[in-house]
């Protein structure tokens, strides 16, 4: 990979980085076609990456399609792939780790202690080994791009990040990998979950609600339908610093949850619809 991005380099093409733990999807492959309308060459990793997943969580029945996605990939003209091995990525001896940045504590942070640790310390490996132009990553893990973004200016990463809309089924729930999780019922009812966010969000973008602790219990009241659900959070937070919101006024507000159904974790966000 090393030598095919420094042969790109040389002859002077642009490249466009999408990284993935694969299970590919509509959600990942519109981050690939923006890679490709920005860029010479799109490079997508697939790596399901271990360091990121707490010992309770689903690492070992995390999807792996890894045909379906270089066909996908294909399909989409990406030109290269980067799969490695777990064994590639942390040799044995492999001990050094990002410490990420202040706005991975709240949210994910708390309820997925040292996840971020993960995700930072494997972005950075694969910014060291694929040194792209720009990466690309999805708003459906907002804060994941919040701390890519600060990690990358904290660090003087080079590479020029690209944070792209969530890509979404029509029913409004957003394209995850987890979704083949669901059982018939819970996806029947997971759309529960962006309805609400979006509905409280144009609730109080027309000023039905004026205070964030309104927009909560609005949010808790609708999704209190939801029988298969679990609610692990639902936050009114500052866009840019993932603080929560105490007040609109002079802020840009970003409405955020995650919920099981079942024991599928599920999170998605949404701004106030004039974003
Ligand atoms: P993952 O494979 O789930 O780690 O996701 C890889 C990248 O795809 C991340 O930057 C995600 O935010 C992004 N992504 C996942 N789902 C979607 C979606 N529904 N729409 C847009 N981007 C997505």
């Amino acid at each position: 990979m090393r030598a095919a991005v420094r042969e790109l380099r040389k002859a002077g093409k642009t490249i466009g980085l999408v990284p993935t733990m694969g299970a590919l999807h509509a959600g990942h492959i519109s981050l690939v076609q923006r890679a490709k309308r920005d860029c010479d060459v799109a490079v997508t990793t697939i790596f399901v990456n271990p360091t990121q997943f707490a010992p309770h969580e689903d690492l070992q029945k995390y999807p792996r399609t890894l045909e379906n996605d270089l066909d996908l990939l294909a399909g989409a003209e990406c030109e290269l792939a980067f799969v490695p091995s777990a064994q590639e990525i942390y040799p044995p001896g492999a001990t050094t780790f990002v410490e990420p940045p202040a706005v991975a504590s709240p949210l994910e942070g708390v309820c997925r202690p040292g996840h971020f640790r993960g995700v930072a310390t494997i972005v950075l490996k694969l910014f060291n080994i694929i040194p792209a132009d720009v990466a690309y990553f999805g708003q459906k893990d907002f804060q994941q791009a919040l701390v890519i973004r600060r990690m990358s200016s904290d660090l003087n990463i080079p590479t020029r990040i690209e944070i792209c809309p969530i890509v979404r089924e029509p029913d409004g729930l957003a394209l995850s990998s987890r979704n083949v999780y669901l059982s018939p019922e819970q996806r029947a009812e997971a759309p529960i979950l962006s309805r609400s966010l979006r509905e409280v969000a144009a609730a109080i973008a027309s000023g039905a609600i004026k205070a964030p602790s309104d927009a909560r219990q609005e949010f808790l009241n609708r999704f209190a339908a939801a029988s298969l659900a679990r609610l692990d959070y639902f936050e009114i937070v500052d866009s840019a610093t993932l603080e929560a919101l105490q007040s609109f006024t002079g802020k840009v507000p970003r409405l955020i949850a995650a919920a099981f159904f079942g024991k599928t974790r599920l999170i998605d966000n949404v701004g106030l619809p004039q974003d």
